[in-house]
């Protein structure tokens, strides 16, 4: 029979040592605390097998399950002294999700569990406080009625506003144990209007209640949408975790709150967190009352009154100090904590490694590894590849003019400017026009996840560094400013008011995460420095991986931006690019037009000095690293003219009439393009094109040797080639060329002539093609468009979907197709080095800059990724890390 239920606490662990993929990250934790002699309230987990099978299985709960669930509700109770239900000294529990990686907010919790309306006054008595018991009660009501029962919280809501303001109370504080009682009533009429059924007094309906909520949550739509944006697989699941309720709302000994071992945004060694005193823990995380700070250098940093932790509670600070220590030490990495204190007693709710910006786990792994906690290896592998992509982006220039209009608490780092907008569906629709916008709201909710997403930035007039809009921005990479207090936000009317002044919806904005500053206008930006910490985990990177890494570049600077990021070389330059400037598009349209072989000659002699340039001082940035070049790829019909004036300007700078050019451009008309006259196609049909090239490659490489002594080495690249014929017809006139060149400047070179493989058919038959071509690289965009049968330009309008329902894991465009067109790589790999066993082998595709097609091009022992500059430091960590996964 296969278990569900792991206990813990109170000396048990029956998960010890089990996964976060069957305990879910919470409950192997809580295990994992439990199981240190950590303070940990007894509960069990049940594992996410049980929730996929619920999920599969038509949402019932097997007798097996029951009685599981019973013997963890007796372990509980065995711990606790307390008995479920009972009215006389009643166990209350907490239900909460915990999938194998925290999902923020996502799905749903619910607390007080247990309450009715007999055990409410068991709680009353055991607690000694009235107005707690009934304050619970009301709270688990509240919350179950939204979280179980489906029902619009609004009313909820109003009720408690009437019933404050029948009172002529300001705060919930004022409320007495007889006011929430009547509120209690309320709110049980209300449940019953709502849900045509009286509000469940069974304590055991309760717990099944929510069990089964929790496991739909993990269906909910923006559980969906958080997953696909982070890439988390939908057969998952979640695991329930049922814990004994410990209360921080049990007066001024009382307290909640969340910490990090090390500060979250910088990666300090300082511990950072907020509490609350007299609250429970959702209200820190919601950001409702504004938290006090955990320590005194923290305070006095930021200049605030109200105490904090370690001044207010020194003893159980001292404690809760040395548990984070002894948490650090046994999970080895930075902990985001959730504790509470019960009448001066501590109790640990959650642990985790904590989320942290791209810099601070930069700083995080470089100093553990140098503390000894760590290797050098291990701070390789910790650091996300992908989050290095917040550190390469531009801050606000230091010297700008900012009309700073308030500022706020600094919640993810970054800078960002937009249009601002007050709402979600605002932000979406308009970035999706391709404007940047930055999302304004008194604070955000789960429910906000694709406006954030859509945004270049966040700002918030409520909340704190670790309320959701702060923990959801860090993890996407969005620069956020958080609780930016002077900020009156009118949703409805489209506008906020700071300090006297507007900002109406559409009105630009700039926001400084790493300050918490809040401007008006745009603020210019610069390009970071990328140094200290960054430099020394990049240099342990470089010391594992095997993989070399290259960058796509076609301009000196894109270059040079390159080679400064550590590129060993350009794995892919595509000429057509050069073709577009506008003192060549009129040349280029004029060979394409012409009718005649010596008619494009005309046209490509005048083109070759401007292509010589561009290679020359490509060679110059590039010296001595290897530069692969592809000859022309795209349909010609690309470059033709489409307006009135520049069919005149090839009409004049040929003497063709315009009405001759318009037949000519018709005839180049093409209904697949993408499978047309394109790539060697052109070079097989027009050579001259690609003789050009080629001497200009060799020109300028000569030149570059002569002047530098670096030579420069040139690997000419054939575009889309599908059978050993067409390269070798291709290599024929490259090698002519290089042969007229040497012989020209009386001088030779290495060079090597190699292929792309973007057709199945050329990986099938990368056996012959390798007899000829001296190296592949893989045109994983083409690649994939073919062998997948789906357009490169139209699959947006389904790709989603298709990744909605598990057709495809990921975007197969951004991430490797790792089944289909991997086995079609592993195919061309094998062939091509039977025949030519030191064949180069590359990657050129936009998943040469992807962390996961990274470590399938590792395994299937490709010599080199190549990646778009600014995505080459990213590369180069997980060409590390693949290294070590594939070690192991
Ligand atoms: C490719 O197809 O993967 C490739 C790199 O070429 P392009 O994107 O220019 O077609
Ligand atoms: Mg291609």
């Amino acid at each position: 029979m296969t278990k569900y239920v792991y206990r813990f606490g109170g000396g048990v662990s029956d998960g010890h040592g089990l996964s976060k993929e069957l305990l879910g990250g919470k409950g192997a934790n809580l295990d994992g605390m439990a199981s240190i002699g950590l303070p940990v309230p007894p509960g069990f987990t049940i594992s996410t097998e049980m929730c996929t099978r619920y999920l599969d299985e038509g949402q019932a709960f097997s007798d097996d399950l029951r009685a599981e669930v019973a013997a963890g509700l007796a372990h509980i109770e065995g711990v606790t002294g307390k008995a479920f239900g009972d009215p006389a000294n009643p166990l209350l529990v907490s239900v909460r999700s915990g999938a194998r990686v925290s999902m923020p907010g996502m799905m749903d919790t619910v607390l007080n569990l247990g309450l009715n309306d007999d055990t409410v006054a068991g709680l009353a008595t055991t607690s000694g406080d009235a107005r707690f018991a009934w304050d619970s009660y009301r709270r688990f009501i509240q919350m179950y009625s939204d979280v179980v029962l489906e029902l619009d919280h609004d009313g909820f809501e109003e009720a408690l506003e009437i019933a404050k303001e029948d009172n002529g109370y300001f705060l919930d504080t004022e409320m007495t144990a007889a006011d929430w009682q009547g509120l209690v009533g309320t709110y049980k009429a209300l449940v019953e209007k709502l849900w045509g059924k009286p509000f469940p007094q069974d304590v055991h309906d309760q717990l099944w209640g929510a069990i089964g909520a929790v496991f739909g949550s993990w269906q909910s739509e923006r559980a969906k949408v958080y997953r696909r944006l982070n890439g988390i697989p939908h057969h998952w699941g979640t695991a329930v975790n049922v814990q004994a309720m410990v209360f921080g709302n049990m007066g001024e000994t009382s307290a909640t709150g969340v910490a990090f071992t090390r500060d979250p945004a910088k990666g300090d060694r300082a511990y950072y967190g907020e509490f609350l005193i007299n609250a429970q823990g959702e209200d820190v995380v919601a950001g409702i009352r504004t938290p006090q700070y955990l320590t005194r250098t923290a305070r006095e940093a930021a200049g605030a009154k109200p105490l904090s932790m370690e001044e207010a509670m020194p003893e159980t600070y001292a404690e809760l100090a040395k548990v984070f220590d002894l948490l650090e030490t046994h999970y080895r990495d930075m902990q985001d904590i959730e504790f509470t204190v019960e009448r001066g007693k501590l109790w640990m709710l959650q642990t985790r490694s904590g989320k942290r910006t791209a810099s601070a786990a930069l700083k995080i792994a470089v100093d553990m590894a140098n503390e000894g906690l760590i290797t050098e290896e291990e701070a390789v592998a910790r650091v996300d590849p992908a989050a290095l992509d917040q550190l390469l982006h531009p801050t606000l220039d230091p010297t700008a003019v900012r009309d700073v209009l308030t500022r706020g608490l600094p919640a993810s780092p970054g800078a960002a400017s937009g249009a601002a907008v007050f709402d979600s569906e605002t932000a979406q629709n308009r970035a999706e026009l391709g404007e940047s916008v930055i999302l304004v709201r008194t604070e955000t909710s789960p429910e906000d996840i694709h406006g954030m997403h859509a945004a270049k930035g966040i700002l918030t007039a409520r909340g704190g560094m670790t309320s959701h809009a702060a923990v959801v921005a860090r993890g996407m990479g969005r620069p956020c400013v958080s609780g930016a207090g002077t900020v009156s936000i009118d949703a409805k009317a489209r506008v906020m008011r700071i300090a006297g002044r507007e900002v109406k919806e559409g009105d630009i904005i700039t926001i400084d995460g790493a300050s918490g500053e809040v401007m008006l206008g745009e603020v210019p930006t610069v390009q970071p420095v990328l140094a200290g910490d960054f430099g020394v985990l990049m240099g342990w990177a470089d010391k594992v991986r095997r993989l070399r890494v290259r960058a796509n570049a076609e301009t000196p600077l894109d270059c040079r931006t390159a080679r400064d990021f550590g590129a060993e070389g350009i794995g892919l330059c595509r000429t057509e690019h050069m073709f577009f400037d506008a003192k060549r598009i009129t040349l280029v349209r004029q060979m394409i037009l012409a009718d005649s072989e010596a008619g494009r000659r005309a046209a490509l002699d005048k083109l070759l000095p401007e292509q010589r340039a561009d290679f020359t001082q490509i060679f110059e940035v590039m010296a001595g690293l290897p530069v692969t070049i592809r000859l022309l790829d795209p349909p010609l019909h690309e470059f033709l003219p489409h307006e009135e004036t520049e069919f005149a300007d090839v009409a004049e700078a040929t003497g063709i009439g315009v009405e001759a050019l318009r037949r000519r451009a018709a005839e180049l008309h093409e209904f697949n393009p993408m499978l047309g006259h394109r790539g060697c196609r052109l070079g097989v049909t027009y050579p001259e094109i690609y003789e050009m090239q080629a001497r200009a490659i060799f020109e300028a490489a000569c030149d570059v040797a002569d002047k530098s002594g670096a030579a420069p080495i040139p690997e000419v690249m054939i575009p889309l080639v599908g059978t050993r014929r067409e390269l070798e017809l291709m290599k024929i006139v490259v090698d002519a060329q290089a042969k007229a060149v040497f012989a020209e400047k009386g001088r030779t070179l290495d060079y090597l002539v190699g292929t792309m493989i973007e057709l199945p058919r050329a990986a099938l038959k990368a056996a012959e093609i390798a007899e000829v071509g001296e190296f592949f690289s893989f045109g994983t965009n083409d690649l994939t468009q073919t062998t997948l049968g789906v357009s490169r330009d139209d699959a947006g309008r389904f790709l989603t979907t298709y990744v909605d329902k598990g057709i495809y894991a990921t975007d197969p465009f951004v991430s490797l197709d790792i089944e289909g067109v991997g086995e079609l790589i592993e195919i061309a790999v094998e062939r091509g080095r039977k025949t030519r066993p030191n064949i180069k082998l590359g990657i050129c595709g936009e998943h040469g800059g992807d962390p996961a097609s990274i470590a399938f091009c590792e395994t299937t022992g490709l010599d080199y990724v190549s990646a778009s500059p600014y995505r080459v430091p990213i590369a180069r960590l997980a060409a590390a890390q693949a290294a070590l996964k594939n070690r192991r």
